[in-house]
Protein backbone atom coordinates (compact mmCIF):
# COMPACT_ATOMS: atom_id res chain seq x y z
CA UNK A 1 0.00 0.00 0.00
CA UNK A 2 1.40 3.71 -0.87
CA UNK A 3 1.79 5.91 2.09
CA UNK A 4 -1.04 8.03 1.06
CA UNK A 5 -3.55 5.01 0.65
CA UNK A 6 -1.98 4.11 4.13
CA UNK A 7 -2.58 7.94 5.35
CA UNK A 8 -6.29 7.89 3.70
CA UNK A 9 -7.47 4.43 5.34
CA UNK A 10 -6.36 5.87 8.83
CA UNK A 11 -8.02 9.17 8.34
CA UNK A 12 -11.58 6.57 7.28
CA UNK A 13 -10.92 4.67 10.89
CA UNK A 14 -10.24 7.72 13.05
CA UNK A 15 -13.31 9.38 11.75
CA UNK A 16 -15.50 6.49 12.52
CA UNK A 17 -13.96 5.99 15.95
CA UNK A 18 -14.07 9.81 16.63
CA UNK A 19 -17.50 9.42 15.72
CA UNK A 20 -18.92 6.89 17.49
CA UNK A 21 -19.34 8.47 21.05
CA UNK A 22 -19.40 5.21 23.06
CA UNK A 23 -16.07 4.06 21.67
CA UNK A 24 -14.70 7.50 22.73
CA UNK A 25 -15.84 7.53 26.64
CA UNK A 26 -14.47 4.06 26.32
CA UNK A 27 -11.37 4.58 24.73
CA UNK A 28 -10.37 7.93 27.25
CA UNK A 29 -11.55 6.14 30.31
CA UNK A 30 -9.33 3.35 29.47
CA UNK A 31 -6.26 5.49 29.08
CA UNK A 32 -7.55 8.43 32.01
CA UNK A 33 -4.56 7.89 33.81
CA UNK A 34 -2.36 8.52 31.39
CA UNK A 35 -1.54 12.19 30.83
CA UNK A 36 -2.43 13.77 27.23
CA UNK A 37 0.67 15.96 27.09
CA UNK A 38 0.11 18.24 23.86
CA UNK A 39 3.00 19.68 21.96
CA UNK A 40 2.52 23.25 20.06
CA UNK A 41 5.14 25.69 18.13
CA UNK A 42 3.42 28.43 16.42
CA UNK A 43 0.19 29.99 16.38
CA UNK A 44 -1.74 32.38 13.42
CA UNK A 45 -4.39 35.15 14.61
CA UNK A 46 -5.18 33.77 10.79
CA UNK A 47 -7.97 31.11 9.91
CA UNK A 48 -5.59 28.89 8.02
CA UNK A 49 -7.69 24.95 7.71
CA UNK A 50 -4.50 22.93 7.94
CA UNK A 51 -0.96 22.92 8.91
CA UNK A 52 1.65 23.03 12.35
CA UNK A 53 0.77 26.61 12.42
CA UNK A 54 -2.60 26.53 14.78
CA UNK A 55 -5.19 28.90 13.91
CA UNK A 56 -7.10 30.99 16.99
CA UNK A 57 -10.20 29.13 15.57
CA UNK A 58 -9.04 25.92 16.41
CA UNK A 59 -7.00 26.64 19.14
CA UNK A 60 -10.03 27.72 20.89
CA UNK A 61 -12.04 24.34 18.89
CA UNK A 62 -10.14 22.72 20.76
CA UNK A 63 -9.85 24.27 24.21
CA UNK A 64 -13.94 23.60 23.73
CA UNK A 65 -13.30 20.15 22.75
CA UNK A 66 -11.90 19.42 27.11
CA UNK A 67 -14.29 17.41 28.97
CA UNK A 68 -15.53 18.99 31.85
CA UNK A 69 -13.78 16.06 33.93
CA UNK A 70 -10.47 16.75 32.68
CA UNK A 71 -7.90 18.68 34.84
CA UNK A 72 -5.41 20.80 33.00
CA UNK A 73 -2.59 21.21 34.53
CA UNK A 74 1.45 22.42 33.91
CA UNK A 75 4.09 20.23 33.25
CA UNK A 76 5.75 20.64 36.44
CA UNK A 77 2.67 20.13 38.50
CA UNK A 78 2.41 16.88 37.20
CA UNK A 79 5.64 16.08 38.01
CA UNK A 80 5.83 17.43 41.12
CA UNK A 81 2.78 15.11 41.93
CA UNK A 82 4.61 11.90 40.16
CA UNK A 83 8.09 12.74 42.38
CA UNK A 84 6.20 12.69 45.38
CA UNK A 85 4.17 9.24 44.48
CA UNK A 86 1.10 11.18 45.19
CA UNK A 87 -2.32 10.43 42.58
CA UNK A 88 -2.32 11.79 39.31
CA UNK A 89 -5.93 13.08 38.64
CA UNK A 90 -7.19 11.02 35.96
CA UNK A 91 -8.19 12.47 32.36
CA UNK A 92 -4.62 15.09 32.89
CA UNK A 93 -4.14 17.37 30.29
CA UNK A 94 -0.79 19.63 29.59
CA UNK A 95 -0.26 21.73 26.75
CA UNK A 96 2.83 22.36 25.99
CA UNK A 97 4.56 25.34 23.67
CA UNK A 98 8.26 25.53 22.35
CA UNK A 99 10.67 28.06 21.29
CA UNK A 100 9.24 30.77 22.56
CA UNK A 101 7.78 32.84 19.67
CA UNK A 102 5.41 35.82 20.10
CA UNK A 103 2.43 34.31 18.48
CA UNK A 104 1.83 32.42 21.60
CA UNK A 105 1.63 35.91 23.55
CA UNK A 106 -0.97 37.05 21.08
CA UNK A 107 -2.89 34.55 19.77
CA UNK A 108 -2.83 31.38 22.31
CA UNK A 109 -2.45 32.89 25.73
CA UNK A 110 -5.58 34.97 25.70
CA UNK A 111 -7.68 32.34 24.86
CA UNK A 112 -5.67 30.30 27.63
CA UNK A 113 -6.69 33.16 29.91
CA UNK A 114 -10.27 32.97 28.57
CA UNK A 115 -10.58 29.29 29.24
CA UNK A 116 -8.54 29.63 32.94
CA UNK A 117 -6.30 26.98 31.37
CA UNK A 118 -2.45 27.06 32.73
CA UNK A 119 0.62 26.00 30.15
CA UNK A 120 4.01 25.65 30.11
CA UNK A 121 6.21 27.94 27.45
CA UNK A 122 9.68 26.30 27.20
CA UNK A 123 11.70 29.40 25.69
CA UNK A 124 14.88 29.32 23.84
CA UNK A 125 16.70 32.52 26.34
CA UNK A 126 19.21 33.56 23.61
CA UNK A 127 15.88 33.91 21.63
CA UNK A 128 13.50 35.71 23.92
CA UNK A 129 16.61 38.38 24.54
CA UNK A 130 16.55 39.27 20.94
CA UNK A 131 20.11 37.92 20.61
CA UNK A 132 19.29 35.18 17.78
CA UNK A 133 17.20 33.81 15.20
CA UNK A 134 16.12 30.36 15.25
CA UNK A 135 18.22 28.50 12.76
CA UNK A 136 15.04 26.84 10.84
CA UNK A 137 13.77 30.46 10.37
CA UNK A 138 16.99 31.97 9.17
CA UNK A 139 16.56 29.41 6.34
CA UNK A 140 12.84 30.12 6.08
CA UNK A 141 13.77 33.90 5.95
CA UNK A 142 16.37 33.61 3.25
CA UNK A 143 14.44 31.37 1.01
CA UNK A 144 11.41 33.85 0.95
CA UNK A 145 13.37 36.50 0.39
CA UNK A 146 15.60 35.87 -2.16
CA UNK A 147 15.53 37.05 -6.10
CA UNK A 148 17.46 34.17 -7.06
CA UNK A 149 15.84 30.85 -8.23
CA UNK A 150 18.11 27.75 -8.82
CA UNK A 151 21.52 28.62 -7.49
CA UNK A 152 24.09 25.63 -6.67
CA UNK A 153 25.68 25.13 -3.62
CA UNK A 154 27.91 22.40 -2.21
CA UNK A 155 26.41 20.19 0.44
CA UNK A 156 29.07 18.21 2.42
CA UNK A 157 29.78 15.78 -0.93
CA UNK A 158 26.77 16.91 -3.06
CA UNK A 159 26.33 19.80 -5.53
CA UNK A 160 22.63 21.00 -4.99
CA UNK A 161 20.19 23.23 -6.43
CA UNK A 162 18.74 25.72 -4.06
CA UNK A 163 15.32 26.01 -6.19
CA UNK A 164 13.11 28.77 -4.87
CA UNK A 165 10.70 29.69 -7.64
CA UNK A 166 7.76 28.67 -5.81
CA UNK A 167 6.02 27.97 -2.64
CA UNK A 168 6.27 24.42 -2.80
CA UNK A 169 10.35 24.38 -4.12
CA UNK A 170 11.33 26.74 -1.38
CA UNK A 171 9.45 24.15 0.89
CA UNK A 172 11.49 21.00 -0.51
CA UNK A 173 14.61 23.14 -0.81
CA UNK A 174 14.77 23.99 3.27
CA UNK A 175 14.08 20.18 3.88
CA UNK A 176 16.68 19.66 2.45
CA UNK A 177 19.02 22.36 3.84
CA UNK A 178 17.05 21.55 7.22
CA UNK A 179 18.15 17.94 7.11
CA UNK A 180 21.46 18.22 6.30
CA UNK A 181 21.83 20.90 9.20
CA UNK A 182 20.20 18.93 11.61
CA UNK A 183 23.11 16.09 10.97
CA UNK A 184 26.09 18.06 11.24
CA UNK A 185 28.52 19.01 13.64
CA UNK A 186 27.31 22.92 14.88
CA UNK A 187 30.33 24.65 13.03
CA UNK A 188 29.39 23.12 9.90
CA UNK A 189 26.06 24.10 10.39
CA UNK A 190 26.70 27.45 10.86
CA UNK A 191 28.96 27.67 7.73
CA UNK A 192 25.93 26.13 5.45
CA UNK A 193 23.56 28.73 6.50
CA UNK A 194 26.15 31.77 6.19
CA UNK A 195 26.77 30.37 2.81
CA UNK A 196 22.96 29.68 1.53
CA UNK A 197 22.57 33.39 2.80
CA UNK A 198 25.67 34.43 0.79
CA UNK A 199 24.59 32.14 -2.39
CA UNK A 200 21.19 33.39 -2.63
CA UNK A 201 22.45 37.12 -1.48
CA UNK A 202 19.96 37.93 0.98
CA UNK A 203 21.05 40.42 3.99
CA UNK A 204 19.83 38.54 7.69
CA UNK A 205 18.52 41.59 10.27
CA UNK A 206 20.31 40.84 13.11
CA UNK A 207 17.16 40.47 15.39
CA UNK A 208 13.84 38.31 13.64
CA UNK A 209 11.02 40.29 11.96
CA UNK A 210 7.85 40.20 13.34
CA UNK A 211 7.00 36.84 11.50
CA UNK A 212 9.90 34.82 13.33
CA UNK A 213 10.23 36.96 16.80
CA UNK A 214 9.97 35.87 20.24
CA UNK A 215 7.87 37.30 22.98
CA UNK A 216 9.88 39.61 25.01
CA UNK A 217 10.34 39.06 29.01
CA UNK A 218 7.56 41.58 29.98
CA UNK A 219 5.26 39.26 28.45
CA UNK A 220 6.68 36.12 29.93
CA UNK A 221 6.47 38.06 33.26
CA UNK A 222 2.89 38.95 32.94
CA UNK A 223 2.46 35.14 31.64
CA UNK A 224 3.94 33.55 34.89
CA UNK A 225 1.84 35.87 36.81
CA UNK A 226 -0.86 34.48 34.97
CA UNK A 227 -0.58 30.75 35.66
CA UNK A 228 1.69 30.50 32.45
CA UNK A 229 4.51 27.96 33.08
CA UNK A 230 8.26 29.47 31.75
CA UNK A 231 10.26 26.09 31.01
CA UNK A 232 14.11 25.77 30.02
CA UNK A 233 14.50 25.19 25.82
CA UNK A 234 18.31 25.48 26.24
CA UNK A 235 19.92 29.33 25.17
CA UNK A 236 20.32 28.60 21.57
CA UNK A 237 18.28 25.84 20.53
CA UNK A 238 21.35 24.01 19.03
CA UNK A 239 20.97 19.89 17.76
CA UNK A 240 22.39 18.68 21.13
CA UNK A 241 24.22 15.58 19.73
CA UNK A 242 26.07 18.01 17.37
CA UNK A 243 27.60 20.21 20.03
CA UNK A 244 30.83 20.25 21.69
CA UNK A 245 30.93 19.15 25.47
CA UNK A 246 31.72 22.39 26.83
CA UNK A 247 28.70 24.11 25.52
CA UNK A 248 26.57 21.67 26.00
CA UNK A 249 27.00 21.88 29.54
CA UNK A 250 26.02 25.76 29.16
CA UNK A 251 23.24 25.22 26.78
CA UNK A 252 21.37 23.16 29.65
CA UNK A 253 22.24 24.64 32.55
CA UNK A 254 22.60 28.57 32.22
CA UNK A 255 18.65 28.80 31.01
CA UNK A 256 18.04 27.72 34.57
CA UNK A 257 19.22 30.98 36.05
CA UNK A 258 18.75 33.21 33.21
CA UNK A 259 14.97 32.21 33.33
CA UNK A 260 14.99 33.03 36.92
CA UNK A 261 16.56 35.82 36.99
CA UNK A 262 13.96 37.54 34.04
CA UNK A 263 11.13 36.52 35.61
CA UNK A 264 11.81 35.67 38.86
CA UNK A 265 10.69 32.53 38.95
CA UNK A 266 13.24 29.23 38.81
CA UNK A 267 12.49 27.39 35.54
CA UNK A 268 11.80 23.09 36.97
CA UNK A 269 11.65 21.54 33.59
CA UNK A 270 13.16 21.07 30.49
CA UNK A 271 12.52 20.64 26.43
CA UNK A 272 14.96 19.16 23.92
CA UNK A 273 15.05 20.77 21.09
CA UNK A 274 14.50 18.49 18.64
CA UNK A 275 13.60 16.18 20.51
CA UNK A 276 14.74 13.03 18.20
CA UNK A 277 15.72 10.28 20.51
CA UNK A 278 19.03 10.47 18.86
CA UNK A 279 19.47 14.05 20.24
CA UNK A 280 18.65 12.78 23.88
CA UNK A 281 22.17 10.70 24.73
CA UNK A 282 23.21 9.79 28.29
CA UNK A 283 26.00 12.37 28.70
CA UNK A 284 22.52 15.10 27.99
CA UNK A 285 20.05 13.03 30.36
CA UNK A 286 23.08 13.13 32.88
CA UNK A 287 23.57 16.93 32.63
CA UNK A 288 19.64 17.80 32.71
CA UNK A 289 19.47 15.44 35.85
CA UNK A 290 22.02 16.85 37.64
CA UNK A 291 21.20 20.42 37.47
CA UNK A 292 18.24 20.67 39.09
CA UNK A 293 15.80 20.34 35.96
CA UNK A 294 12.84 18.09 37.92
CA UNK A 295 11.60 16.52 34.33
CA UNK A 296 11.73 17.01 30.70
CA UNK A 297 10.07 15.93 27.81
CA UNK A 298 10.76 15.33 24.03
CA UNK A 299 9.23 15.13 20.93
CA UNK A 300 7.44 12.00 20.63
CA UNK A 301 7.21 8.07 22.15
CA UNK A 302 4.85 6.98 24.10
CA UNK A 303 6.72 5.29 28.06
CA UNK A 304 5.56 7.50 30.52
CA UNK A 305 8.26 5.83 32.96
CA UNK A 306 11.21 8.09 33.02
CA UNK A 307 9.91 11.91 33.92
CA UNK A 308 13.58 13.33 32.14
CA UNK A 309 11.92 11.80 28.55
CA UNK A 310 8.58 12.31 28.95
CA UNK A 311 6.13 11.65 25.64
CA UNK A 312 4.01 14.06 23.89
CA UNK A 313 1.91 14.55 21.61
CA UNK A 314 2.07 17.12 18.33
CA UNK A 315 -0.87 19.34 17.50
CA UNK A 316 -1.63 20.72 14.42
CA UNK A 317 -5.17 21.83 12.90
CA UNK A 318 -6.54 18.40 12.41
CA UNK A 319 -9.46 18.26 14.37
CA UNK A 320 -10.10 15.09 13.91
CA UNK A 321 -6.67 14.05 14.86
CA UNK A 322 -6.76 16.14 18.47
CA UNK A 323 -10.12 14.15 19.42
CA UNK A 324 -7.67 11.18 18.21
CA UNK A 325 -5.06 12.39 20.76
CA UNK A 326 -7.18 13.76 23.28
CA UNK A 327 -9.43 10.34 23.62
CA UNK A 328 -6.69 8.40 24.41
CA UNK A 329 -6.39 6.32 21.25
CA UNK A 330 -2.95 7.08 20.16
CA UNK A 331 -2.24 5.67 23.71
CA UNK A 332 -3.86 2.26 23.55
CA UNK A 333 -3.01 1.51 19.89
CA UNK A 334 0.68 1.92 20.98
CA UNK A 335 0.06 -0.25 24.66
ZN1 LIG B 1 12.27 23.90 19.83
Amino acid sequence: MTNNKKHNKKQLIKKILCRTPGILRYVAYRTRHLPRIFMYHRFTPENVPNGHVVSALNFEWQLRQLPRHCNVMTLAEYIQLRRQNAPVPPYTVIFTIDDGYRDFYDVAYPLLRTYRYPATFFATTAFVEGDIWLWPDRLHYVLEQTQLFGEELTLGNETVRLLAATAEQKGATWQLLSDYCINVPDDEKWRVIKHVEDCLQVGVPDTPTFEFAAASWEQLREMVANGIEVGGHTVTHPVLSRLEPANLYDELVRPKTIIEEKTGKAPETFCYPNGRDADITSRVLEIVKANGWMGAVQGSGIDFSNLYRLPRFGVTNDRLDFLWKLSGFEQMLWK
